[in-house]
Protein backbone atom coordinates (compact mmCIF):
# COMPACT_ATOMS: atom_id res chain seq x y z
CA UNK A 1 0.00 0.00 0.00
CA UNK A 2 1.60 3.41 -1.22
CA UNK A 3 1.37 6.23 1.23
CA UNK A 4 0.06 8.47 -1.14
CA UNK A 5 -3.11 8.12 -3.46
CA UNK A 6 -2.51 8.54 -6.94
CA UNK A 7 -4.83 11.58 -7.22
CA UNK A 8 -2.58 12.97 -4.23
CA UNK A 9 0.32 12.51 -6.32
CA UNK A 10 -0.80 14.05 -9.16
CA UNK A 11 -2.07 17.09 -7.92
CA UNK A 12 1.10 17.26 -6.22
CA UNK A 13 3.02 17.13 -9.39
CA UNK A 14 0.97 19.55 -11.06
CA UNK A 15 1.64 22.14 -8.29
CA UNK A 16 5.04 22.02 -8.36
CA UNK A 17 5.29 22.14 -11.86
CA UNK A 18 2.50 25.08 -11.66
CA UNK A 19 4.56 27.21 -9.24
CA UNK A 20 7.98 26.48 -10.54
CA UNK A 21 7.12 27.48 -13.87
CA UNK A 22 5.42 30.48 -12.75
CA UNK A 23 7.62 33.62 -13.38
CA UNK A 24 8.39 35.14 -10.31
CA UNK A 25 8.36 31.48 -8.03
CA UNK A 26 6.43 31.84 -5.47
CA UNK A 27 8.70 30.80 -3.00
CA UNK A 28 6.93 30.39 0.09
CA UNK A 29 4.27 28.31 -1.82
CA UNK A 30 7.36 26.31 -2.89
CA UNK A 31 8.60 25.49 -0.20
CA UNK A 32 5.14 24.70 1.70
CA UNK A 33 4.18 22.60 -0.92
CA UNK A 34 8.35 20.53 -0.36
CA UNK A 35 7.18 20.10 3.37
CA UNK A 36 3.98 18.65 3.02
CA UNK A 37 5.66 15.87 -0.19
CA UNK A 38 7.96 15.21 2.51
CA UNK A 39 5.63 14.65 5.61
CA UNK A 40 2.52 12.40 3.07
CA UNK A 41 5.65 10.63 1.80
CA UNK A 42 6.96 10.10 5.26
CA UNK A 43 10.40 11.07 4.48
CA UNK A 44 13.02 11.78 7.14
CA UNK A 45 15.10 14.98 4.69
CA UNK A 46 15.42 15.95 1.40
CA UNK A 47 18.63 17.44 0.21
CA UNK A 48 19.74 18.90 -2.39
CA UNK A 49 23.52 20.34 -3.64
CA UNK A 50 24.23 22.34 -6.71
CA UNK A 51 28.30 22.55 -8.26
CA UNK A 52 28.83 24.64 -11.08
CA UNK A 53 30.73 22.93 -12.88
CA UNK A 54 31.44 18.66 -11.66
CA UNK A 55 35.61 19.38 -11.46
CA UNK A 56 33.85 22.34 -8.21
CA UNK A 57 31.91 18.42 -7.40
CA UNK A 58 34.84 16.72 -6.76
CA UNK A 59 36.07 19.13 -5.09
CA UNK A 60 33.28 19.84 -2.71
CA UNK A 61 32.98 23.35 -3.49
CA UNK A 62 29.13 23.93 -4.03
CA UNK A 63 26.17 24.52 -2.34
CA UNK A 64 24.08 22.62 -0.01
CA UNK A 65 20.34 23.39 0.93
CA UNK A 66 18.78 21.06 3.00
CA UNK A 67 14.35 22.42 2.92
CA UNK A 68 13.28 19.29 5.35
CA UNK A 69 14.76 17.47 8.44
CA UNK A 70 14.00 15.36 10.76
CA UNK A 71 16.67 14.61 12.00
CA UNK A 72 15.85 10.96 11.97
CA UNK A 73 17.53 9.70 8.65
CA UNK A 74 19.11 6.14 8.58
CA UNK A 75 18.96 5.61 4.86
CA UNK A 76 19.45 6.93 1.17
CA UNK A 77 16.25 6.55 -0.06
CA UNK A 78 16.74 7.88 -3.54
CA UNK A 79 19.62 10.30 -5.12
CA UNK A 80 19.46 11.65 -8.73
CA UNK A 81 22.44 13.38 -9.93
CA UNK A 82 21.99 15.44 -12.89
CA UNK A 83 24.45 17.26 -15.39
CA UNK A 84 22.74 20.43 -16.60
CA UNK A 85 23.20 21.18 -20.13
CA UNK A 86 25.49 24.49 -18.93
CA UNK A 87 27.41 21.08 -17.01
CA UNK A 88 26.31 22.49 -13.89
CA UNK A 89 25.48 19.41 -11.40
CA UNK A 90 22.65 19.22 -9.29
CA UNK A 91 22.28 16.51 -6.88
CA UNK A 92 18.47 15.71 -5.20
CA UNK A 93 18.70 12.92 -2.12
CA UNK A 94 15.64 12.00 0.07
CA UNK A 95 16.22 10.11 3.21
CA UNK A 96 13.92 7.60 4.75
CA UNK A 97 13.95 5.48 7.75
CA UNK A 98 12.97 2.27 7.13
CA UNK A 99 11.96 1.22 10.80
CA UNK A 100 9.33 3.89 10.57
CA UNK A 101 8.26 2.79 7.04
CA UNK A 102 9.52 0.82 4.39
CA UNK A 103 8.68 2.62 0.90
CA UNK A 104 7.04 0.15 -1.95
CA UNK A 105 7.96 0.71 -5.85
CA UNK A 106 5.40 3.20 -6.46
CA UNK A 107 6.23 5.31 -3.90
CA UNK A 108 9.78 5.18 -5.04
CA UNK A 109 8.36 6.28 -8.60
CA UNK A 110 6.00 8.68 -7.57
CA UNK A 111 9.22 10.54 -5.39
CA UNK A 112 11.46 10.42 -8.42
CA UNK A 113 9.08 12.20 -10.72
CA UNK A 114 9.01 14.94 -8.15
CA UNK A 115 12.11 14.71 -7.13
CA UNK A 116 13.11 15.31 -10.89
CA UNK A 117 10.86 18.09 -10.89
CA UNK A 118 12.39 19.84 -7.97
CA UNK A 119 15.72 19.19 -9.75
CA UNK A 120 15.44 21.20 -12.71
CA UNK A 121 13.69 24.22 -10.95
CA UNK A 122 16.44 24.14 -8.49
CA UNK A 123 19.27 23.98 -11.59
CA UNK A 124 17.36 27.04 -13.24
CA UNK A 125 17.36 29.07 -9.80
CA UNK A 126 20.76 28.29 -9.25
CA UNK A 127 22.32 29.28 -12.45
CA UNK A 128 20.49 32.58 -12.25
CA UNK A 129 21.26 33.23 -9.03
CA UNK A 130 25.56 32.37 -9.94
CA UNK A 131 25.16 34.67 -13.05
CA UNK A 132 23.36 37.40 -11.00
CA UNK A 133 26.34 37.13 -8.39
CA UNK A 134 28.63 37.91 -11.09
CA UNK A 135 26.19 41.15 -11.67
CA UNK A 136 28.65 43.97 -10.84
CA UNK A 137 31.76 43.04 -12.59
CA UNK A 138 32.43 41.55 -16.47
CA UNK A 139 34.21 38.53 -17.13
CA UNK A 140 37.21 39.62 -16.89
CA UNK A 141 36.83 40.79 -13.37
CA UNK A 142 36.17 44.48 -14.16
CA UNK A 143 33.31 46.29 -12.45
CA UNK A 144 30.59 46.84 -15.06
CA UNK A 145 27.85 49.15 -15.83
CA UNK A 146 25.54 47.89 -12.74
CA UNK A 147 27.72 48.91 -10.87
CA UNK A 148 28.39 52.24 -11.95
CA UNK A 149 24.52 52.49 -12.07
CA UNK A 150 24.14 51.21 -8.43
CA UNK A 151 27.33 54.12 -7.37
CA UNK A 152 25.33 57.02 -9.46
CA UNK A 153 21.79 56.02 -7.20
CA UNK A 154 23.06 55.83 -4.28
CA UNK A 155 24.67 59.08 -4.48
CA UNK A 156 21.79 60.66 -6.33
CA UNK A 157 20.03 59.75 -3.24
CA UNK A 158 21.75 61.00 -0.54
CA UNK A 159 22.57 64.19 -3.46
CA UNK A 160 26.24 64.58 -3.10
CA UNK A 161 26.24 63.93 -7.18
CA UNK A 162 26.55 67.90 -7.89
CA UNK A 163 30.10 68.94 -8.88
CA UNK A 164 31.69 65.68 -9.41
CA UNK A 165 32.99 64.70 -13.05
CA UNK A 166 31.56 62.32 -15.02
CA UNK A 167 33.67 60.88 -17.65
CA UNK A 168 34.34 58.39 -21.09
CA UNK A 169 37.53 57.10 -21.85
CA UNK A 170 38.74 55.28 -24.66
CA UNK A 171 41.88 54.24 -24.94
CA UNK A 172 44.67 55.39 -27.38
CA UNK A 173 45.92 52.82 -29.85
CA UNK A 174 45.04 49.91 -28.05
CA UNK A 175 44.42 47.28 -30.73
CA UNK A 176 48.28 48.86 -31.89
CA UNK A 177 49.36 47.93 -28.01
CA UNK A 178 48.12 44.39 -28.02
CA UNK A 179 49.81 43.65 -31.72
CA UNK A 180 52.89 45.12 -30.51
CA UNK A 181 53.42 43.47 -26.87
CA UNK A 182 50.28 40.61 -27.18
CA UNK A 183 47.42 40.06 -25.90
CA UNK A 184 48.40 39.11 -23.36
CA UNK A 185 50.32 41.73 -21.94
CA UNK A 186 47.88 43.84 -23.32
CA UNK A 187 45.74 42.66 -20.80
CA UNK A 188 48.15 43.28 -17.73
CA UNK A 189 48.48 46.80 -18.75
CA UNK A 190 44.78 47.67 -19.38
CA UNK A 191 43.87 46.04 -16.21
CA UNK A 192 46.94 48.47 -14.29
CA UNK A 193 45.62 51.27 -15.39
CA UNK A 194 42.46 51.16 -14.29
CA UNK A 195 43.75 50.29 -11.30
CA UNK A 196 45.89 53.49 -11.01
CA UNK A 197 42.61 55.26 -12.36
CA UNK A 198 40.99 53.49 -9.70
CA UNK A 199 43.18 54.00 -6.78
CA UNK A 200 43.23 57.65 -7.66
CA UNK A 201 39.79 58.22 -8.13
CA UNK A 202 38.91 56.70 -4.35
CA UNK A 203 36.36 55.63 -2.88
CA UNK A 204 33.94 58.78 -4.03
CA UNK A 205 33.94 57.98 -7.28
CA UNK A 206 33.81 55.23 -9.31
CA UNK A 207 35.42 53.88 -13.04
CA UNK A 208 33.99 50.49 -14.65
CA UNK A 209 34.31 49.20 -18.17
CA UNK A 210 31.26 49.83 -20.75
CA UNK A 211 33.29 46.74 -23.12
CA UNK A 212 36.40 46.19 -24.60
CA UNK A 213 39.08 49.09 -24.36
CA UNK A 214 36.07 51.82 -23.16
CA UNK A 215 35.54 52.90 -19.53
CA UNK A 216 33.43 55.20 -18.08
CA UNK A 217 33.02 56.68 -14.32
CA UNK A 218 32.98 59.95 -11.89
CA UNK A 219 35.16 61.76 -9.94
CA UNK A 220 35.40 64.64 -7.20
CA UNK A 221 36.73 67.57 -8.14
CA UNK A 222 39.35 67.61 -6.06
CA UNK A 223 41.60 64.63 -7.78
CA UNK A 224 40.32 65.96 -11.44
CA UNK A 225 44.43 67.43 -11.88
CA UNK A 226 45.82 63.57 -11.46
CA UNK A 227 42.92 61.85 -13.26
CA UNK A 228 44.11 64.07 -15.75
CA UNK A 229 47.45 63.78 -16.27
CA UNK A 230 46.73 60.02 -16.24
CA UNK A 231 44.33 60.29 -19.14
CA UNK A 232 46.96 62.49 -21.08
CA UNK A 233 49.64 59.58 -20.72
CA UNK A 234 50.73 57.43 -17.84
CA UNK A 235 53.64 54.40 -18.24
CA UNK A 236 52.49 51.34 -17.52
CA UNK A 237 55.06 48.45 -16.47
CA UNK A 238 54.22 44.69 -17.81
CA UNK A 239 56.73 42.70 -16.53
CA UNK A 240 57.89 42.10 -12.99
CA UNK A 241 60.95 44.04 -13.06
CA UNK A 242 59.16 47.16 -14.14
CA UNK A 243 61.64 47.62 -17.17
CA UNK A 244 59.08 46.88 -19.78
CA UNK A 245 56.50 49.65 -20.16
CA UNK A 246 54.24 51.14 -22.39
CA UNK A 247 52.57 54.90 -21.99
CA UNK A 248 48.74 54.51 -22.34
CA UNK A 249 46.78 57.59 -22.55
CA UNK A 250 42.93 57.98 -23.66
CA UNK A 251 40.51 60.04 -25.79
CA UNK A 252 38.21 61.58 -22.93
CA UNK A 253 35.01 62.84 -23.06
CA UNK A 254 34.26 64.73 -19.50
CA UNK A 255 30.88 66.37 -17.65
CA UNK A 256 31.18 68.36 -14.89
CA UNK A 257 27.81 67.85 -13.23
CA UNK A 258 26.45 71.08 -12.04
CA UNK A 259 25.80 72.04 -8.03
CA UNK A 260 23.13 70.71 -6.95
CA UNK A 261 22.54 68.28 -9.87
CA UNK A 262 19.60 65.88 -9.59
CA UNK A 263 20.25 62.80 -12.36
CA UNK A 264 17.12 62.06 -13.87
CA UNK A 265 18.44 59.16 -15.98
CA UNK A 266 21.94 57.79 -16.56
CA UNK A 267 21.30 58.28 -20.19
CA UNK A 268 21.38 62.08 -19.90
CA UNK A 269 25.03 61.61 -18.30
CA UNK A 270 26.43 59.01 -20.90
CA UNK A 271 24.76 61.38 -23.98
CA UNK A 272 27.11 63.91 -22.83
CA UNK A 273 30.07 62.33 -22.06
CA UNK A 274 30.14 60.10 -25.19
CA UNK A 275 29.65 63.28 -27.30
CA UNK A 276 32.57 64.75 -25.93
CA UNK A 277 34.31 61.59 -25.87
CA UNK A 278 33.87 61.21 -29.67
CA UNK A 279 35.00 64.86 -30.31
CA UNK A 280 38.15 63.34 -28.42
CA UNK A 281 38.68 60.72 -30.54
CA UNK A 282 38.19 62.44 -33.58
CA UNK A 283 40.67 65.43 -32.86
CA UNK A 284 44.37 64.70 -32.92
CA UNK A 285 45.33 67.76 -30.53
CA UNK A 286 42.14 67.80 -28.26
CA UNK A 287 42.40 64.47 -26.16
CA UNK A 288 40.40 65.57 -23.29
CA UNK A 289 37.08 67.31 -23.95
CA UNK A 290 35.25 68.59 -21.71
CA UNK A 291 31.25 68.90 -22.68
CA UNK A 292 29.57 72.56 -23.06
CA UNK A 293 33.17 74.06 -23.05
CA UNK A 294 35.55 72.81 -25.35
CA UNK A 295 32.66 71.41 -27.89
CA UNK A 296 32.49 74.15 -30.56
CA UNK A 297 33.97 72.11 -32.78
CA UNK A 298 31.74 69.33 -31.89
CA UNK A 299 28.77 71.36 -31.69
CA UNK A 300 29.30 72.79 -35.56
CA UNK A 301 29.74 69.24 -36.59
CA UNK A 302 26.67 68.56 -34.76
CA UNK A 303 25.58 71.37 -36.98
CA UNK A 304 26.61 70.17 -39.47
CA UNK A 305 24.67 66.40 -39.37
CA UNK A 306 21.53 68.30 -38.18
CA UNK A 307 21.21 70.26 -41.29
CA UNK A 308 22.53 68.44 -43.53
CA UNK A 309 20.05 65.70 -42.26
CA UNK A 310 16.39 66.29 -43.85
CA UNK A 311 17.93 66.80 -47.13
CA UNK A 312 20.08 63.73 -47.06
CA UNK A 313 17.37 61.49 -45.99
CA UNK A 314 15.29 62.87 -48.94
CA UNK A 315 18.60 62.61 -51.04
CA UNK A 316 18.14 58.53 -50.21
CA UNK A 317 22.20 59.31 -49.03
CA UNK A 318 21.94 56.68 -46.25
CA UNK A 319 22.67 53.39 -47.81
CA UNK A 320 21.56 50.16 -45.92
CA UNK A 321 24.57 47.60 -45.67
CA UNK A 322 23.00 43.38 -45.16
CA UNK A 323 25.71 41.36 -42.16
CA UNK A 324 24.65 37.67 -42.46
CA UNK A 325 23.94 36.00 -39.59
CA UNK A 326 25.26 32.30 -39.90
CA UNK A 327 24.44 28.90 -38.80
CA UNK A 328 27.56 27.46 -37.71
CA UNK A 329 26.85 23.95 -38.03
CA UNK A 330 25.36 24.10 -41.61
CA UNK A 331 27.28 27.10 -42.48
CA UNK A 332 24.09 28.64 -43.90
CA UNK A 333 22.82 31.83 -43.74
CA UNK A 334 20.17 32.09 -41.20
CA UNK A 335 19.60 35.98 -41.37
CA UNK A 336 20.66 39.28 -41.65
CA UNK A 337 21.23 42.54 -40.01
CA UNK A 338 20.54 45.89 -41.43
CA UNK A 339 23.14 48.25 -40.85
CA UNK A 340 23.07 51.88 -42.18
CA UNK A 341 26.20 53.93 -43.76
CA UNK A 342 25.57 57.92 -45.00
CA UNK A 343 26.70 58.58 -48.08
CA UNK A 344 28.24 61.95 -48.58
CA UNK A 345 30.37 63.86 -51.07
CA UNK A 346 31.75 60.59 -51.86
CA UNK A 347 32.37 59.52 -48.35
CA UNK A 348 31.35 57.16 -46.19
CA UNK A 349 30.42 58.07 -42.95
CA UNK A 350 29.58 54.99 -40.21
CA UNK A 351 26.90 55.23 -38.25
CA UNK A 352 28.83 55.59 -34.66
CA UNK A 353 29.65 59.46 -36.28
CA UNK A 354 26.01 60.60 -36.95
CA UNK A 355 23.83 57.92 -34.89
CA UNK A 356 24.69 59.64 -31.60
CA UNK A 357 23.82 63.30 -33.02
CA UNK A 358 20.48 61.58 -34.71
CA UNK A 359 19.83 60.72 -31.13
CA UNK A 360 19.74 64.22 -29.87
CA UNK A 361 16.61 65.14 -31.34
CA UNK A 362 14.56 62.72 -33.41
CA UNK A 363 15.59 62.46 -36.28
CA UNK A 364 17.36 58.98 -35.28
CA UNK A 365 13.51 57.83 -35.59
CA UNK A 366 12.96 59.12 -39.32
CA UNK A 367 15.99 57.26 -40.17
CA UNK A 368 14.93 54.00 -38.23
CA UNK A 369 11.26 53.98 -40.13
CA UNK A 370 13.78 54.77 -43.64
CA UNK A 371 15.96 51.90 -42.78
CA UNK A 372 12.84 49.55 -42.44
CA UNK A 373 10.93 51.34 -45.69
CA UNK A 374 14.17 49.97 -47.70
CA UNK A 375 14.87 46.91 -45.95
CA UNK A 376 11.04 46.33 -46.85
CA UNK A 377 10.98 47.31 -50.88
CA UNK A 378 14.24 45.18 -50.64
CA UNK A 379 12.66 42.54 -49.10
CA UNK A 380 9.74 42.69 -51.45
CA UNK A 381 11.83 42.58 -54.79
CA UNK A 382 13.50 39.30 -53.49
CA UNK A 383 10.15 38.02 -52.98
CA UNK A 384 9.15 38.99 -56.37
CA UNK A 385 12.97 37.62 -58.08
CA UNK A 386 11.97 34.65 -56.44
CA UNK A 387 14.79 34.60 -53.91
CA UNK A 388 14.46 33.27 -50.79
CA UNK A 389 14.93 35.60 -48.24
CA UNK A 390 16.13 35.26 -44.68
CA UNK A 391 14.58 37.46 -42.14
CA UNK A 392 16.43 40.81 -41.55
CA UNK A 393 17.08 42.74 -38.68
CA UNK A 394 16.90 45.85 -38.08
CA UNK A 395 18.22 48.57 -35.19
CA UNK A 396 15.71 50.86 -32.97
CA UNK A 397 16.72 53.56 -31.15
CA UNK A 398 16.00 53.29 -27.26
CA UNK A 399 15.04 57.08 -28.31
CA UNK A 400 11.79 55.59 -29.91
CA UNK A 401 10.89 53.82 -26.61
CA UNK A 402 8.27 56.88 -25.58
CA UNK A 403 6.37 56.58 -28.71
CA UNK A 404 3.36 55.11 -27.77
CA UNK A 405 2.63 54.09 -32.26
CA UNK A 406 5.76 52.80 -32.67
CA UNK A 407 4.44 49.04 -33.00
CA UNK A 408 1.38 50.32 -35.34
CA UNK A 409 4.26 52.59 -37.22
CA UNK A 410 6.13 49.55 -37.69
CA UNK A 411 3.72 47.75 -38.97
CA UNK A 412 2.04 49.94 -41.09
CA UNK A 413 5.48 49.73 -43.02
CA UNK A 414 5.88 46.33 -43.08
CA UNK A 415 2.29 46.19 -44.50
CA UNK A 416 2.57 48.42 -47.06
CA UNK A 417 4.78 46.04 -48.82
CA UNK A 418 3.23 43.10 -47.95
CA UNK A 419 5.87 41.42 -46.61
CA UNK A 420 5.18 38.75 -44.49
CA UNK A 421 6.09 39.72 -40.61
CA UNK A 422 8.12 37.03 -39.50
CA UNK A 423 10.99 38.25 -41.98
CA UNK A 424 11.53 41.17 -40.34
CA UNK A 425 13.50 41.49 -36.51
CA UNK A 426 13.52 44.48 -34.42
CA UNK A 427 17.05 44.99 -32.65
CA UNK A 428 16.51 47.11 -29.14
CA UNK A 429 19.16 47.64 -27.16
CA UNK A 430 18.77 47.22 -23.47
CA UNK A 431 17.89 50.13 -21.10
CA UNK A 432 19.04 51.83 -17.93
CA UNK A 433 15.78 52.80 -16.12
CA UNK A 434 12.66 51.51 -14.80
CA UNK A 435 10.12 53.82 -16.60
CA UNK A 436 11.96 52.55 -19.83
CA UNK A 437 11.75 49.38 -19.05
CA UNK A 438 8.59 49.22 -18.83
CA UNK A 439 8.17 51.03 -22.37
CA UNK A 440 10.39 48.33 -23.49
CA UNK A 441 8.15 45.56 -22.25
CA UNK A 442 4.74 47.15 -23.79
CA UNK A 443 6.66 47.38 -27.40
CA UNK A 444 8.52 43.71 -27.25
CA UNK A 445 4.80 42.44 -26.43
CA UNK A 446 2.85 44.32 -29.08
CA UNK A 447 5.55 43.42 -31.58
CA UNK A 448 5.42 39.51 -30.55
CA UNK A 449 1.61 39.96 -30.76
CA UNK A 450 1.76 41.24 -34.51
CA UNK A 451 4.40 38.17 -35.20
CA UNK A 452 7.34 40.59 -35.40
CA UNK A 453 10.60 38.54 -33.90
CA UNK A 454 12.48 41.22 -31.60
CA UNK A 455 15.67 41.18 -30.69
CA UNK A 456 17.75 42.31 -27.71
CA UNK A 457 21.18 44.01 -28.71
CA UNK A 458 24.24 43.99 -27.21
CA UNK A 459 23.84 41.81 -24.29
CA UNK A 460 26.68 42.04 -21.72
CA UNK A 461 27.83 45.78 -22.54
CA UNK A 462 26.23 47.69 -20.25
CA UNK A 463 23.54 47.13 -18.67
CA UNK A 464 22.99 43.54 -19.32
CA UNK A 465 20.73 42.76 -16.39
CA UNK A 466 19.21 38.92 -16.39
CA UNK A 467 15.66 40.88 -15.76
CA UNK A 468 15.93 42.02 -18.91
CA UNK A 469 16.16 38.93 -20.39
CA UNK A 470 13.19 37.06 -18.06
CA UNK A 471 11.11 39.64 -17.66
CA UNK A 472 10.89 40.64 -21.21
CA UNK A 473 9.14 38.21 -23.77
CA UNK A 474 12.23 38.31 -26.38
CA UNK A 475 12.70 36.23 -29.50
CA UNK A 476 16.58 36.79 -29.67
CA UNK A 477 19.84 36.88 -27.59
CA UNK A 478 22.25 39.24 -28.86
CA UNK A 479 25.86 38.86 -27.40
CA UNK A 480 28.26 41.17 -27.58
CA UNK A 481 31.58 39.68 -28.47
CA UNK A 482 33.07 41.18 -25.25
CA UNK A 483 30.92 38.08 -23.12
CA UNK A 484 32.67 35.42 -25.48
CA UNK A 485 35.30 33.88 -23.73
CA UNK A 486 38.76 33.93 -25.82
CA UNK A 487 40.29 30.62 -24.48
CA UNK A 488 38.68 26.84 -24.64
CA UNK A 489 39.56 26.26 -20.89
CA UNK A 490 36.16 24.81 -19.97
CA UNK A 491 36.69 26.10 -16.22
CA UNK A 492 37.51 29.59 -16.83
CA UNK A 493 35.14 31.98 -15.12
CA UNK A 494 34.44 33.36 -18.82
CA UNK A 495 33.32 30.00 -19.73
CA UNK A 496 31.47 29.02 -16.95
CA UNK A 497 29.20 32.17 -17.41
CA UNK A 498 28.68 32.01 -20.72
CA UNK A 499 27.54 28.88 -20.82
CA UNK A 500 25.03 29.46 -17.97
CA UNK A 501 23.77 32.33 -20.22
CA UNK A 502 23.21 30.49 -23.21
CA UNK A 503 21.48 27.64 -21.43
CA UNK A 504 19.46 29.95 -19.57
CA UNK A 505 18.67 31.35 -22.80
CA UNK A 506 17.65 28.40 -24.08
CA UNK A 507 15.76 26.88 -21.60
CA UNK A 508 13.75 30.51 -21.91
CA UNK A 509 12.68 29.86 -25.41
CA UNK A 510 15.47 32.12 -26.90
CA UNK A 511 17.71 32.03 -30.19
CA UNK A 512 21.36 32.98 -28.78
CA UNK A 513 23.51 35.66 -31.83
CA UNK A 514 26.82 35.88 -30.99
CA UNK A 515 28.22 38.99 -32.49
CA UNK A 516 31.34 40.51 -33.57
CA UNK A 517 33.22 36.52 -34.32
CA UNK A 518 36.55 37.26 -35.73
CA UNK A 519 38.18 34.17 -35.08
CA UNK A 520 38.23 30.32 -35.54
CA UNK A 521 38.89 30.09 -31.95
CA UNK A 522 35.54 31.71 -30.59
CA UNK A 523 33.56 29.62 -33.67
CA UNK A 524 35.00 26.72 -31.17
CA UNK A 525 33.71 28.05 -27.96
CA UNK A 526 30.04 28.96 -29.44
CA UNK A 527 29.86 25.42 -30.64
CA UNK A 528 30.78 23.85 -27.66
CA UNK A 529 28.49 25.63 -26.01
CA UNK A 530 25.53 25.21 -28.72
CA UNK A 531 25.46 28.36 -29.61
CA UNK A 532 25.00 28.22 -32.86
CA UNK A 533 24.26 31.20 -34.81
CA UNK A 534 27.21 34.00 -35.31
CA UNK A 535 27.49 37.31 -37.29
CA UNK A 536 31.01 38.47 -37.52
CA UNK A 537 34.06 39.32 -39.74
CA UNK A 538 35.06 36.16 -39.93
CA UNK A 539 32.11 35.31 -42.28
CA UNK A 540 31.36 38.74 -43.57
CA UNK A 541 31.50 42.39 -43.41
CA UNK A 542 28.34 44.40 -43.80
CA UNK A 543 27.66 43.77 -47.52
CA UNK A 544 25.95 46.23 -50.12
CA UNK A 545 22.94 44.87 -51.38
CA UNK A 546 24.36 43.76 -54.14
CA UNK A 547 26.86 41.55 -52.46
CA UNK A 548 24.65 40.21 -49.78
CA UNK A 549 22.18 39.39 -52.72
CA UNK A 550 24.79 37.00 -54.20
CA UNK A 551 25.37 35.61 -50.77
CA UNK A 552 21.53 34.57 -51.02
CA UNK A 553 21.83 32.85 -54.06
CA UNK A 554 23.45 29.83 -52.33
CA UNK A 555 23.94 31.15 -48.71
CA UNK A 556 26.52 28.56 -47.90
CA UNK A 557 29.31 29.33 -46.39
CA UNK A 558 32.82 26.96 -46.92
P1 LIG B 1 25.15 46.98 -33.61
O1 LIG B 1 23.68 46.99 -33.85
O2 LIG B 1 25.63 46.23 -32.42
O3 LIG B 1 25.81 46.40 -34.94
C1 LIG B 1 26.90 45.57 -34.97
C2 LIG B 1 28.16 46.34 -35.25
O4 LIG B 1 29.26 45.45 -35.13
C3 LIG B 1 28.20 46.87 -36.68
O5 LIG B 1 28.92 48.10 -36.65
C4 LIG B 1 29.04 45.82 -37.38
O6 LIG B 1 29.68 46.28 -38.53
C5 LIG B 1 30.04 45.49 -36.29
N1 LIG B 1 30.65 44.18 -36.49
C6 LIG B 1 30.10 43.11 -37.08
N2 LIG B 1 30.94 42.05 -37.08
C7 LIG B 1 32.06 42.46 -36.45
C8 LIG B 1 33.31 41.81 -36.12
O7 LIG B 1 33.55 40.65 -36.41
N3 LIG B 1 34.21 42.56 -35.44
C9 LIG B 1 33.98 43.86 -35.09
N4 LIG B 1 34.94 44.51 -34.45
N5 LIG B 1 32.83 44.50 -35.39
C10 LIG B 1 31.87 43.80 -36.05
P2 LIG B 1 28.41 49.38 -37.44
O8 LIG B 1 27.79 48.98 -38.74
O9 LIG B 1 29.52 50.35 -37.45
O10 LIG B 1 27.25 49.89 -36.52
C11 LIG B 1 27.53 50.38 -35.25
C12 LIG B 1 26.27 50.62 -34.48
O11 LIG B 1 25.50 51.68 -35.04
C13 LIG B 1 25.32 49.42 -34.48
O12 LIG B 1 25.72 48.48 -33.52
C14 LIG B 1 24.00 50.09 -34.17
O13 LIG B 1 23.87 50.27 -32.79
C15 LIG B 1 24.15 51.43 -34.83
N6 LIG B 1 23.39 51.42 -36.09
C16 LIG B 1 23.74 51.03 -37.34
N7 LIG B 1 22.73 51.19 -38.20
C17 LIG B 1 21.69 51.69 -37.49
C18 LIG B 1 20.33 52.09 -37.81
O14 LIG B 1 19.85 51.97 -38.93
N8 LIG B 1 19.57 52.59 -36.78
C19 LIG B 1 20.06 52.70 -35.51
N9 LIG B 1 19.26 53.20 -34.55
N10 LIG B 1 21.31 52.33 -35.18
C20 LIG B 1 22.10 51.84 -36.14
MG1 LIG C 1 22.28 45.68 -33.84
MG1 LIG D 1 25.02 44.72 -31.42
Amino acid sequence: MSCVSNEKYYSYLERLVSITHNQPVDHDAYLDIIVAICRDYKLTKGVSEFYVTPMKEQRGDGEIYCDFDTGKSKKVLIRIRIVSASKAVIIGTLYSDPDEYEHDDTDIQQLDSLLRVVIGYISRMRLIKKLEEFGFSDLDGYRNFRAFARFMDINNAENRLGGKVAFYIDLHNFTIINQEIGRENGDIVMRKYYELLSDTIGDTGIIIRLGGDKFIGVFDKGVQEDVFRIFSGAPIAYDVSGEQRVIVSVAAGVYALPVPYMMKSYGDIMDKIMLAGNVAKRHEGERIVVYGEKMKSQSDHVKRVQTAFPSALKNEEFIIHYQPKVDIETKQIVGAEALCRWQRDGKVIPPDEFIPILELNTFVSELDFYVLDHVCRDMVRWLNEGRQPVRVSVNFSRKHLIDIDLTDHIISIIDKYNVPHELIEIELTETTSDVMFSDLRRIVSDLQKNGVKTAVDDFGVGYSSLNLIREIPWDVLKIDKSFVPEAEDENSVSNVMFRHLISLAHDMGLECVVEGVETEEQLRVLRKNNCMIAQGFLFDHPLTVEEFEDRLINKQYK
